[in-house]
């Protein structure tokens, strides 16, 4: 695996302008795991004017600069460069209140979070590992750099973060560390929702889930409102972190748990739209298939459904096979697969307002129970007869 040319540029740039320069972190921890790095993050002792400076030439962005972080582009590549730094106090146990410039490469080390992301290394040189990071990768353990305790009430997203990286790379947790979490895990409560959804959504989908989720589930209890769920269950089902939220979460109120998480609308929606299909029984004809397309309001959603039940141990072999054949004749069971529209019920002297809405829905059960077939004609011949029927 190469390492990307904007990195080794940036580095070579640094380090032709009398400073030193490696990438650090993440990108080292996967590049000794022989696995694509999300991200290549560089460290210099170069303060950010004199990166910039150094780095003439490439499209350079400010992204933290109170952090000392720039970000540049060389050959469409984003590299983000940051001043090694020590961090100062945390009183709120969230984010330092204030960072130091440093300029030894060790002191910047040792204030990231665990050893296996606590290396840093220049194209074809080998890692600077200060504080075990190498041995543990062998062992595929997570420890926290220096005291667990002291660094997780620096900042108690690492509590979490601990956890999603053996979720993730399926490590374990060396003991006085898991320990440590575990311990402390009601400090959680002082990180921002945002931060904690971050990682749980990537802790919920990696090969060693299940694992993690059986191991420390007060922690998990303390990250967000999950109530029971099935560890085991929750390892089988799709890599999918807000279907696997949903069926975590279907014990209780969905809607509010993924508030409480600050998800995104369109997360808080799915979930809970996937929370309720989960509890249907499953379907056994063309009908009972019919009204769960309905219910799901799109072949996706009908998919997770039919995958969350598989995983559950439930029999949906017939199941899926009437949804898929359905999707394939282009069924109708949405208001839009209607041939008519509001418009053309308008035309026909339906008043606008709930009883157009209430029209359009009859019609739609009419096709689905097939006593109506989905045609113009028959379809605005039916809504005459209903029309009547109100009048
Ligand atoms: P990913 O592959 O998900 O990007 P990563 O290890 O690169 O994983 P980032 O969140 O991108 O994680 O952080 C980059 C590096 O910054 C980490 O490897 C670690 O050295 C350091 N770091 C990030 N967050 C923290 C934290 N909360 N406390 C201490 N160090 C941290
Ligand atoms: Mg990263």
């Amino acid at each position: 695996m190469d390492w990307p040319a904007g990195v080794i540029w940036v580095i070579d740039r640094l380090t032709d302008a009398g400073y030193e320069a490696y990438a650090v972190g993440g990108c080292v921890r996967d590049w000794l795991l022989k696995r694509a790095p999300v991200d290549w993050d560089v460290a210099t002792c170069a303060r950010p004017d004199q990166v910039r400076a150094a780095l003439d030439g490439a499209r350079v962005i400010e992204t933290g600069i109170k952090h000392g972080t720039l970000t540049a582009i060389y050959g469409g590549q984003a590299v983000e460069v940051t001043t090694f730094r020590a961090d100062g106090a945390y009183t709120d146990h969230r984010r330092p209140d204030e960072v130091r410039f440093v300029s030894s490469l060790r002191a910047d080390l040792s204030r990231r979070d665990f050893t296996i992301n606590a290396m840093a290394m220049k194209p074809g040189g080998a890692p600077i590992d200060y504080f075990g990071g190498r041995a543990d990768l062998a062992a595929r353990a997570v420890r926290a750099v220096g005291r667990p305790e002291t660094r997780f009430a620096e900042d108690a997203l690492r509590i979490l973060r601990a956890l999603r990286f053996a979720a993730q790379l399926d490590f374990t947790v060396e003991p006085a560390t898991a320990r440590a979490l575990h311990d402390m895990r009601s400090e959680l409560k002082h990180v921002s929702a945002e931060r904690i959804y971050s990682e749980l959504k990537r802790l919920l989908v990696g090969p060693g889930t299940a694992r993690v989720l059986l191991g420390f589930p007060e922690v998990l209890a303390e990250a967000a409102p999950f109530g029971f769920y099935d560890a085991r269950l929750v390892g089988r089902l799709p890599e999918d972190a807000v279907l696997r939220l949903a069926v975590m979460m279907r014990g209780g109120d969905v809607r509010l748990g993924l508030r409480k998480l600050r998800a995104d609308n369109a997360a808080t929606g799915r979930a809970e739209l996937l929370a309720a299909l989960s509890k249907r029984p499953t379907p056994g004809d063309a009908r009972g298939a019919l009204t769960l397309l309905r219910a799901a309001g799109g072949t996706e959603a009908a998919r997770d459904a039919l995958a969350i039940w598989r995983a559950e141990g439930r029999d949906v072999d017939e199941a899926q096979e009437l949804v898929e054949a359905l999707i394939r004749q282009n069924a109708c069971y949405r208001l839009s697969d209607l041939k008519v529209n509001g418009r053309d019920l308008i035309a026909l002297g339906v008043p606008r307002g709930p009883a157009l809405g209430s029209t359009l829905e009859a019609l739609l059960d009419r096709v689905m129970a097939g006593e109506t077939p989905n045609e113009r004609k028959a379809l605005l011949e039916a809504a005459r007869g209903m029309k009547l029927g109100m009048g």
